[in-house]
């Protein structure tokens, strides 16, 4: 059975924090990649402000799965032995690390049943850790693993197909393009 990661935010879920920012800025924010890398550079210089009111809030309280991540992680879970490897510690920790890592567990659980907790790894640094196959919105979320699936997300849509193909890395648009690379080996 192959090893599968797949990585949690912006993957598994899109967490509520562009939300909680634009809430604090008062605010509709252009969350595209000429603007920022990270959510969490809107707040630059803020962070503190934020930490405030923001640091004891749940960021997935609310936070739907994506479309067909449920259909296709069941379907995946058959043949690939699947682990779920998320980061859980903001820079400056704007939200509590503690709280946030119960957060992504309880999520984990409730929304996705059929995978064992065991099969979670709260790590910052997911190149640390071999898999044969991994998926993740970003390329240094891919990095030692001798499949790489590159999930679109607001921050990557610019990254070229030339340098993907350089770098032996396939784009996923959504989970459906992932159960056809994962499971209709045609
Ligand atoms: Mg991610």
């Amino acid at each position: 059975m192959k090893t599968l990661m797949i990585d949690m935010d912006d993957v598994i879920t899109d967490n509520q924090f562009a939300t909680f920012v634009e809430e604090f800025l008062n605010k509709k924010i252009d969350f595209t990649p000429a603007n920022f890398k990270y959510k969490q550079d809107a707040i630059k210089g803020k962070e503190e402000e934020f930490k405030n009111i923001y640091e004891h809030k749940n960021l997935y309280e609310k936070a739907p799965l994506l479309d067909g991540c449920f259909e296709t992680l069941q379907k995946l879970n058959q043949t690939y032995d699947i682990y779920i490897v998320t980061s859980y510690i903001w820079g400056k920790n704007i939200i509590d690390p503690a709280e946030n890592l119960k957060n992504k567990f309880n999520y984990l659980k409730e929304k996705l049943p059929f995978i064992n907790p065991e099969k979670y790894i709260f790590i910052q640094n997911k190149k640390q850790i071999h898999f044969d196959i991994k998926i993740d919105d970003r390329l240094s979320g891919l990095e030692n693993a001798d499949t790489k699936i590159l999930f679109s997300a607001w921050h990557n849509q610019s990254i070229k197909d030339s340098e993907l193909k350089e770098k032996n890395i396939i784009r996923a648009n959504n989970w459906y393009d992932i159960e056809k690379l994962l499971l209709n080996n045609e």
